[in-house]
Parts: C-alpha cells; sequence; structure tokens
C-alpha cells in the first residue's frame, strides 16, 4: 500500500467538520463502572478527549474516552473492564512520539500516565533507578545528577517526554554512540497485558540470561504489547570533564567521510552530530553568528572522561576530524558558547516545522561506512524531485533525520514527497540500514516495514503479539504493516 501524507482535517474526519474527529460511541455500561474504579480518573468530554488524540506526527483521532490512573492497580482493573468490553486501548505520555504510535484508533481509550510519575528508588550503591512510567527523562536526569550519575538515553525532547514513550520507542539522543539506547541500559519491566495480568521481565543485577529476554521484547513494541508500569533502570557514573568540538567543512561530503574517520579511530566521542547546509542556515538563523558562509557542514562533537586523559582523546578526534575538505576545527572555549550551540541543534526539527509544517521526516540509519553514500543518495532524490532536503542527525550512530520539505497541501509536491520516500526507502535498504532508528514505525511508517523485514520474521511477530494481546487491543494498527 501507498505511504500517505495526511494532515490534521483529512480522511479519517468528519467530512463536515474539518476540525472535529469523529469517535465511536463507548459500550454501556463501561463508564459508569470505569469511573467507580478507586485511583482512576476518566473523561469523556469531547474536548478533553480531543487534546489527546495527536501526537508529534500531526495525526489526529480523537479518543472515546481518556482515562488517567494513579496506580498499578488501577491500571489492572480498567484493562480488565477494557477487554470484558472489547475496547482498543492505547498508552500515551507526553504525545511528543512523531510517528503518531500514541494517535488512537476510532472509540479507543486512551490511557494518559502523567500521574504515575514517581521514582520509587534511587540506589546510587548499585546503580539503579526504579521508577514509573510518567517519570519525565529530564526529572530522572535530575534526581540521578544529585548522586553523580545519569541514564545515558537522552532525546532532545527529555524535558517534556517519559520514561514510558522513551522506552515503548527505544528513544535515544545524541549520547546513544557511545553509551547505547533504552534496550541497553534498562534492567528489567513491570507491564501489564491486555488481558490485565501483570508480569515482570528482567533482573536488577547487570547480568542475567535466564529465560527470553522479554525486556528487550517489550521495549520499542509501541504500546502493542504490554503497558509498561515500572522500570528499573541502568545508571551510570557521570563523567566527570566533557569537551565540545565544532568542525566545519566546506562541503557535506567531507563531513560524512570525517565521520567515518572519526568512528574508525578507537576514542568513541559520546556525542557526533552532523548538519548540512540548511540545517546550518537555521543555525545562523537562531542567532549563532559565527559560522563562516563558507562551511556547508558541520560536525558537533562531545567527548567525555577523565580531566586527565580527555586533552589526549580531544587531539585524537580532532586529528581524525581533520580530514580533506575540513575548514576549522575548533574546541569551544566556554560551557556558554558549546551550550548555544547544542541548543540550535536541539530546535532544529521544530525550526523545521516553522518552515515546512507538514515534512516529511524521516530517522533512517546506515552502517556509519555508508553514510556519505546516503548523504550523497538523498541529494540526488531532492535533485530529481525537486524538492527541498534538510539533513542532520546523529550520524556517529549512522542515524540521519531525512527532512524533506513538501507542502502536502499541494497536489504535485505531495506526489512528489511520496515519491522521494518511496526511493529514499529503497536507497537506505540498498545500504544495509533500518527505516528506523528511534522514532518508531506508529502509523506513519508501518506500510514500508515489510519492505525490511521478511515474511517469516513478521509471521513470527505476528504470533507474539497474538500470545500477547489475542484481541488486538492494546493499540492496533501500529508497528506491524496491515495484514495481507
Ligand atoms: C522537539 C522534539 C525532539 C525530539 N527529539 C528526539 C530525539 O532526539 N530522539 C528520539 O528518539 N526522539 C525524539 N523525539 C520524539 C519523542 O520525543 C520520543 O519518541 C519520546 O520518547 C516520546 O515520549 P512521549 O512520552 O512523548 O511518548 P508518546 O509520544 O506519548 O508515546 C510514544 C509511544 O509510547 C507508548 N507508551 C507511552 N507510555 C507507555 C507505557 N507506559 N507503556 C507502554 N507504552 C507506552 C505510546 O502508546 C506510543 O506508542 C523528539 C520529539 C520532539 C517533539
Amino acid at each position: 500500500m501507498k505511504p500517505t501524507l495526511q494532515p490534521i482535517g483529512s480522511p479519517e474526519q468528519d467530512p463536515d467538520r474539518p476540525n472535529v474527529t469523529t469517535s465511536r460511541a463507548l459500550p454501556p455500561g463501561f463508564e459508569s463502572v470505569a469511573r467507580a474504579i478507586p485511583g482512576l480518573e476518566l473523561t469523556t468530554d469531547p474536548a478533553e478527549c480531543w487534546t489527546y488524540g495527536y501526537d508529534n506526527s500531526r495525526r489526529h483521532q480523537r479518543p472515546g474516552a481518556v482515562a488517567l490512573p494513579e496506580s498499578t492497580e488501577a491500571l489492572q482493573q480498567l484493562v480488565a473492564l477494557c477487554n470484558h468490553h472489547r475496547l482498543p486501548m492505547v498508552g500515551r505520555g507526553s504525545g511528543t512520539g512523531t510517528a503518531g504510535a500514541s494517535v488512537p484508533v476510532e472509540g479507543a481509550v486512551v490511557i494518559g500516565f502523567q500521574r504515575m510519575n514517581r521514582i520509587l528508588e534511587l540506589d546510587p550503591d548499585n546503580r539503579i533507578a526504579r521508577v514509573q512510567p510518567g517519570v519525565l527523562n529530564a526529572s530522572l536526569q535530575q534526581a540521578a545528577g544529585q548522586v553523580g550519575l545519569f541514564w545515558p538515553p537522552d532525546p532532545s525532547s527529555a524535558a517534556i517526554a517519559t520514561i514510558g514513550g522513551n522506552l515503548a520507542l527505544n528513544s535515544a539522543g545524541p549520547a546513544a554512540v557511545k553509551y547505547g539506547t533504552p534496550r541497553e541500559n534498562t534492567l528489567g519491566l513491570k507491564a501489564i497485558t491486555a488481558t490485565g495480568k501483570q508480569i515482570i521481565t528482567g533482573v536488577r543485577t547487570t547480568k542475567g540470561v535466564v529465560g527470553y529476554d522479554l525486556t528487550r521484547l517489550l521495549i520499542g513494541s509501541e504500546g502493542t504489547l504490554a503497558l509498561i508500569t515500572e522500570a528499573t533502570l541502568r545508571l551510570l557514573p557521570k563523567p566527570p570533564a566533557k569537551a565540545t568540538i565544532r568542525a566545519l567543512y566546506r562541503d557535506i561530503e567531507s563531513a560524512t567521510i570525517a565521520v567515518t574517520r572519526i568512528m574508525a579511530q578507537p576514542t568513541t566521542p559520546c556525542a557526533l552530530e552532523f548538519m548540512d547546509d540548511q540545517a546550518l542556515e537555521l543555525i545562523r538563523r537562531q542567532g549563532v553568528k559565527d559560522l563562516p558562509e563558507a562551511a556547508r557542514a558541520m560536525l558537533l562533537i562531545d567527548v567525555d572522561g577523565d580531566a586527565t586523559t580527555l586533552p589526549g582523546t580531544v587531539d585524537a578526534i580532532t586529528t581524525a576530524a581533520k580530514s580533506v575538505g575540513c575548514l576549522s576545527v575548533d574546541r569551544s572555549q566556554d560551557p556558554e558558547s558549546a551550550a548555544r550551540l547544542w541548543s540550535a541543534r536541539k530546535a532544529l526539527s521544530p525550526a523545521l516545522r516553522e518552515i515546512a509544517p507538514m515534512k516529511i521526516n524521516e530517522d533512517v540509519v546506515v552502517p556509519v561506512t555508508r553514510l556519505p553514500e546516503l548523504i550523497a543518495g538523498t541529494r540526488e532524490i531532492a535533485g530529481k524531485y525537486q524538492i527541498q532536503l534538510a539533513n542532520f542527525g546523529h550520524a556517529g550512530n549512522g542515524n540521519i533525520h531525512v527532512n524533506l520539505l513538501v507542502d502536502p497541501s499541494d497536489p504535485a509536491q505531495r506526489r512528489a514527497g511520496e515519491q522521494a520516500l518511496e526511493d529514499l526507502i529503497d536507497l537506505v535498504l540498498s545500504l544495509d540500514g533500518t527505516l528506523s532508528g528511534e522514532h518508531g514505525i506508529g502509523l506513519v511508517k508501518r506500510d514500508f516495514v515489510d519492505r525490511e523485514i521478511g515474511p517469516e520474521s513478521l509471521q513470527l511477530m505476528r504470533g507474539i503479539k497474538q500470545l500477547f494481546d489475542p484481541l488486538n487491543l492494546l493499540n492496533p494498527g501500529k508497528l506491524l504493516p496491515s495484514e495481507p
């Protein structure tokens, strides 16, 4: 099936009221029983429900009800009730996901986790945090920071995104290049399956190999297998020293070649971000003044470690960054200028939205040595379809946010965007890459999944879904392609 760019106010919505989606009525008896569950707030008010119907993908569907549990017990009762009435359920953190993973199907009950937001335990000696899913990533970092620790996953949305959302999408950020994603930094989970049963996965230890690894199965499953109620997270000691390096290049190709050189030498940076000429222009517009016009691409590199070893690491990375086409490599001398660069980098995605509100935002990954081919290929595709392009992202992981700046309200641009997307997917797969590094599949990318995953593996995945959720009630219509 062809992918579609679907702005608010189109197909699945009420055609007579372009900004109001239709919603199936709740089954009789559901509401009164749900309202009687202790520690659960339920609303069916259309205006309130409306606000729980979208995420950062700009897709929208008003849910039938929104439930806010305060405890696992309340959630379990709610899930059992939904199961009894065959009502679809969609977990929701802060709704910052970009792939429509938390956008409900018609008539669904959205389960918001903002009231399950306690850090249950912080154990510095074992370097563990036990948290509820509604804890914000930034709140955890702040609490862990007070005891000299941090949790490595650091999406740019950390200030507003929840740990539940981070886990369900395996969201990461710049630090993943050195420290990994939630899958590498989560020891165990508690979760409620679609029938209301609690499962406990994983361990509290830093090693463990008993049974199948359900922890890593649930992480990245987009709330389609179970609703996470608690996570035991692996914390790491905060490195005592950090330096930021800025490398500028006369062209994009030179910067991508430098990335492969940096990743081939023995010291791994804790962030290695790539920005192309369009992204640099946006960074200039955000008030970063000292970017020469000759610079057509930039690498923003963080290194961390001991104060004594850090200078050697900076030297090694600087040498690797100075490849052909390099204009300059500078170590940021003061924390403020480094912070300015980083905040401009982190604001790139919203800044692009201002130029192209319905941009196609892909999050593809290739092996790092294929990065030059990926970037060159995306530029060819943009040229072929006459589309403006902005590329930036976590280059150290080979993870690039490819932004096709089209206006889908213009039918010609919309068609060009869809064709360019098809070509992009072919390109990424031909380079041994994958469709999504961190944003997930959700609604937006599910029609491409069977290009990457073969029929045998897909069949196994459908079997797993069936085991966890026999009635297909947990976040239906996400992650896996629709059945043939
Ligand atoms: C400005 C901006 C910057 C961003 N930067 C990054 C980035 O650098 N890296 C990155 O990876 N992403 C990034 N994102 C995307 C997004 O912030 C992340 O995917 C984030 O992890 C989503 O968290 P959330 O709380 O908003 O989850 P939601 O969007 O509410 O939900 C995401 C998914 O999690 C499921 N879910 C939520 N809670 C639970 C639960 N308790 N149990 C089971 N399933 C659950 C939902 O059903 C849905 O499938 C960015 C988004 C924005 C707007």
